[in-house]
């Protein structure tokens, strides 16, 4: 066995792909240009750089390069995109829609937008943790100035009807907000047919670096125009100010040239694991999947061994496997996911519940030995 343990947690963060690393190294000493400097070729060599990254990040969710805003990850477009709607419209309105089981990066700026006086519905999950679409159109008003749904969730693997989300959206006019970190690079994303307007997205769920991510912003849509959250220099079509992460633009761009390259074959690996996985641990007795698992990303398994005294599983099977007991965010505390509570788990299930995540890197050697260790865990403790 190796010093560390088997890493099964991809959806809090995945591992540089080598060739990123590669990829972003000469952008640190060699070609350290500031890419808006205008006056000289190191700053030019910088900008060609980023108009690269900028040009495969479009690539991999359809859009064009000009609909590309980089920013330091997913929470920080959440809150362009979701504060600058909320901002841009209030005086049309200040009614957003959302779903109970959005990562803590989309509900906390709600929860602070409520305290400023707007008016949020949570929509609920059955269940499966899907949404209904007639209770999401029986909840837009005359106010309401934003829809905000995440691509796939992040504990369950659980994929949205997005397109059907956005088309509601465009009927009505209301801007749509997507929020698909987990989803880009491992699933095909398009924009267009998928009607989104607004999304967010991440480098470091993709085998990029960390604290290099992206808002997606549809270009020629003036209900879309939004304020920025700081300002200083207009970089980033003013809505980003600040001198750009050249590195990990690079890093960004190339990690999503890869998974647009490799999609296919990532799938088709990830879903023989899973595969793997579940025909061994779902015949362990009690066990139950959490969530639609034909409708879900193919790489996350989380799962309810129904037992009481969850927390002792999950620290015996963490000596071996890095697993996470719902969101990684609420790890540190001991409340149970709102996720897996959205869809009616008691307080028991949720906390015997494991989520299990894989990616490019998961071997089936690994697969292997993580099963080996849950079941002794299991019957350690059963
Ligand atoms: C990881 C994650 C985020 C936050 O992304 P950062 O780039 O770490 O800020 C937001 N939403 C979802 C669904 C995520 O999985």
């Amino acid at each position: 066995m190796s010093k560390y343990p088997i890493y099964l947690d991809y959806n809090s963060t995945t591992p540089c792909d080598q060739q990123v690393v590669d990829a972003m190294v000469p952008y640190f000493s060699q070609h350290f240009g500031n890419a808006s400097s205008k006056a000289h070729a190191h700053g030019w060599y910088a900008e060609d750089a980023v108009s690269q990254a900028r040009e495969q990040v479009a690539s991999l969710i359809g859009a064009d390069a000009k609909e590309i805003i980089f920013t330091s990850g997913a929470t920080e477009s959440i809150n362009l995109a979701i504060q600058g709607l909320a901002q841009k419209h209030a005086s049309r309105g200040k009614h957003i829609i959302t779903v109970a089981t959005e990562h803590k990066a989309v509900l906390d700026v709600c929860a602070h937008l409520q305290e400023q006086g707007y008016d949020i519905t949570y929509l609920p999950v059955d269940a499966m943790g899907m949404i209904a679409l007639d209770q999401l159109e029986g909840s837009i008003r005359k106010d309401t100035v934003l829809i905000a749904a995440m691509y796939a969730n992040n504990e369950t693997g659980v994929i949205h009807p997005v397109a059907a989300i956005g088309r509601l959206a465009q009927k009505y006019a209301i801007p749509f907000f997507c929020d698909a970190t987990q989803a880009v690079g491992k699933i095909p994303v398009d924009v267009d047919t998928d009607c989104i307007d607004m999304m967010a997205f991440s480098a470091h769920k993709m085998y990029g670096p960390k604290g290099a991510g992206a808002l997606f912003i549809r270009k020629k849509n003036p209900l879309l125009e939004i304020p920025p959250l700081f300002y200083g220099g207009a970089h980033e079509r003013k809505l980003r100010s600040g001198t750009l992460n050249v590195p990990g633009i690079v890093g960004m761009g190339k990690a999503a040239a890869l998974c647009q390259a490799m999609m296919a074959s990532d799938a088709k690996h990830l879903q023989e694991l899973r595969d793997m996985f579940w025909k061994e641990i779902g015949a362990i007795e009690g066990v139950q999947w959490n969530g639609q698992q034909d409708h879900s990303l193919t790489h996350v398994a989380n799962i309810c061994f129904n037992m009481q005294g969850g927390d002792k599983l999950i620290k015996t099977i963490s000596k071996h496997v890095s697993v996470s007991s719902g969101a990684a965010c609420s790890s540190a505390t001991v409340e149970p996911s709102h996720v897996l509570k959205a869809m009616g788990l008691s307080d028991t299930k949720a906390h015997s519940s494991i989520r299990f995540s894989f990616g490019r890197f998961t071997t089936l050697r690994e697969i292997t030995i993580a099963i080996e260790e849950i079941k002794k865990a299991v019957s350690r403790l059963s």
